[in-house]
């Protein structure tokens, strides 16, 4: 992460913004053994700067088979589906399974600081975007 940062600062065309690689890099280390982050992490939200996640409260996957999860992370089999359940009552079930809270995988977290609504998440990706359409060099 601390190398594609620096590719990054050199001009190089990286996607992710500046927080989301930061978060990355001082992650505390507390996920579980599926790989996904959870809600300890907050005790270090001052001092990280981490960003909250919004899979399961904005944003919700649904998948071919039917199936509501809150992003690619939860694949779950048995995961609420709309199938059975309708979509009203799949996203609830999903929503309220959720203990996520912070993460640390690029790309979602990259959609997690947008819908933080955040002035810097903001101007990161707008820069990020402007950048690549006028092939701006930092
Ligand atoms: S994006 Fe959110 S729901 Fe998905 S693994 Fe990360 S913290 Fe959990």
């Amino acid at each position: 992460m601390r190398k594609i940062l620096d590719v990054k600062k050199k001009g190089l065309p990286v996607f992710y913004s500046d927080n989301v690689l930061k978060v990355a890099i001082n992650w505390p280390n507390m996920y579980n053994n599926k790989g996904y982050f959870i809600q300890e992490a907050h005790k270090s939200y001052k001092k990280n700067r981490l960003i909250p996640c919004y899979h399961g409260k904005l944003k919700y996957y649904l998948d071919a088979d039917g199936r509501i999860v809150t992003c690619w992370a939860h694949n779950i089999k048995d995961a609420p589906n709309i199938r059975n359940l309708g979509v009203a009552a799949a996203i609830k079930k999903c929503h309220d399974n959720n203990s996520c809270k912070y993460c640390a995988f690029l790309s979602n977290n990259e959609q997690n600081a947008l819908m933080h609504l955040s002035i810097r998440n903001i101007w990161n990706i707008l820069y990020i975007h402007l950048s690549d359409i006028f092939k701006i060099k930092e």
